[in-house]
């Protein structure tokens, strides 16, 4: 999928926009179960193109003093990672400093700038408002108001015609797509090569799709896998701190291409807030997800810290509960292998159907058990309920009234279904449509 980076300096209204796009296509989705708050990476669809949109002011945990060097960073992320990127100013404050700033960097670039003027509500005097941002020397400033919606279908329109022509050719390979994503330093290569390094696997290469990237075959047994290369995790540690800085959007390609994802933890340091983040940005993909705290041989433990580690884990990442966790050490090689059992595992449960037949019975007896909510006098009725896909699986309830249905019902209903079906490690889609 096609990137789309949101840049400017802070207060400019990032995350309005961010939340506008991504909004646009919540509304279609439906309510979705255990969506995370506070994203900076989101899915978004326009006109059935669908693409991923990034709010570069979100990557920086302390947005309240963003320094020029930090919004410089993330215009040199954008710049090198982004297909489209969306140059935001504030129409109401008009042009400053840092915009000059920001502006310089993206016009060197080679990557199509749209320049959006925001805060404009008020159509009467927009070419005024709107003037002075030609200075800037990238072409017609886009007028929008992210807070009121308004010019944003017309502006997504203009990001459409940026887009290369067709998605890129979806490889129709069979074999299993495994990404391993997480900050830097938490093991990530480190078990990559354990993994690559065991006499019962078979490794090759072959070249990946982003530029310098190179996926890995992996051969166990029968089943093959192909190991996403996220952020050149195979070279020399000296080579990859370059690339390190873009090692985030990097996971993100690697997430969409795969089925399975395992997010590494640095068991020592627990869950930070970037973890919850990427791993909520693999979540919402609906990929198969696995949790590996990595460098447990520096975790000082007795034989109840694992179980207590898990329930802390679970806490924090409360929409995951249904992803296995695994303890490994990369340094003694201590169940890295077991990953793959996982892995498998994961990857069946990714692609599980249900019979209607079952799935209905399921449905009944959880509404038998607990009445659907209601309101004004009128009750939810669920007439049935179908699996409509895979990978994740998901659900389509037919309903009386589609409003009536309520966050906290369909989390119900979900557990429901993972108490009968399990689907383990993968995250399900419940979706609701009116029947007439
Ligand atoms: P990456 O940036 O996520 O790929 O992390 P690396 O694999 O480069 O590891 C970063 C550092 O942590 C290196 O010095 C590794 O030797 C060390 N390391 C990785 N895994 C473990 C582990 O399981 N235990 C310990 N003690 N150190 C580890």
């Amino acid at each position: 999928k096609p990137i789309i980076a949101i840049v400017g300096r802070p207060n400019v209204g990032k995350s309005t926009l961010f939340n506008r796009i991504v909004g646009y296509r919540t509304s279609i989705v439906e309510n979705e179960p255990g969506v995370t708050r506070d994203r900076i990476y989101g899915e978004g669809e326009w006109l059935e193109r669908k693409f991923i949109l990034i709010d570069t002011g979100g990557i920086e945990p302390n947005s309240e003093d963003v320094l020029l060097k930090d919004i410089r960073w993330q215009a040199e992320l954008a710049i090198e990672e982004a297909d489209v990127i969306l140059f935001l100013v504030d129409g109401r404050e008009g042009l400053t400093a840092t915009d000059r700033e920001i502006a310089q960097m993206l016009r060197k670039s080679q990557k199509p700038v749209i320049l959006v003027v925001n805060k404009i509500e008020n159509y009467t005097d927009v070419e005024m408002k709107i003037f002075e941002f030609y200075e800037l020397g990238l072409g017609d400033p886009f007028p929008i108001s992210a807070e009121h919606g308004m010019q944003v279908g017309d502006l997504l329109d203009k990001v459409l015609t940026y887009l290369p022509e067709k998605e890129e050719e979806e490889e129709n390979d069979e074999r299993l797509k495994i990404a391993i994503i997480g900050r830097p330093n938490v093991g990530k290569s480190s078990l990559t090569n354990y993994l690559l390094g065991q006499k019962r696997v078979i490794v090759s290469d072959i070249p990946g799709t982003t530029r310098d990237a190179i996926d890995t075959v992996l051969k166990r047994g029968d089943q093959e896998y192909i190991l996403i290369d996220t952020a050149g995790i195979r070279r020399k540690k000296k080579i990859r701190e370059n690339v390190e800085y873009y090692s985030v959007i990097r996971s993100l390609r690697a997430v969409d291409r795969s089925d399975v994802v395992l997010m590494v933890f640095d068991a020592v340091e627990g869950v930070t807030e970037q973890d919850k983040k990427i791993v909520g940005y693999a979540h919402e993909a609906g990929k198969g997800l696995i949790l590996v705290f990595n460098k447990w041989d520096l975790v000082e433990k007795d034989d109840k810290t694992m179980q207590i580690y898990t329930k802390r884990v679970y806490e924090e990442l409360k929409f995951l509960s249904y992803a296995p966790i695994i303890f490994t050490s990369a340094l003694t090689g201590k169940r890295v292998m077991e990953i793959l059992d996982i892995v498998d595992f994961v990857a069946e449960e990714h692609a599980k159907r249900v019979t209607t037949g079952l799935l209905n019975e399921v449905v009944e007896e959880a509404v038998a058990m607990m009445a659907p909510p209601s309101d004004k006098g009128k009750r939810l009725k669920i007439y049935y309920a179908t699996q409509v896909s895979v990978k994740p699986p998901t659900f389509v309830f037919f309903v009386n009234e589609p409003e009536l249905m309520h966050f906290s019902y369909l989390r119900y209903l979900e557990n429901n279904l993972r108490e009968a079906f399990g689907f383990n490690g993968t995250p399900i889609r419940l979706l609701v449509r009116k029947r007439d």
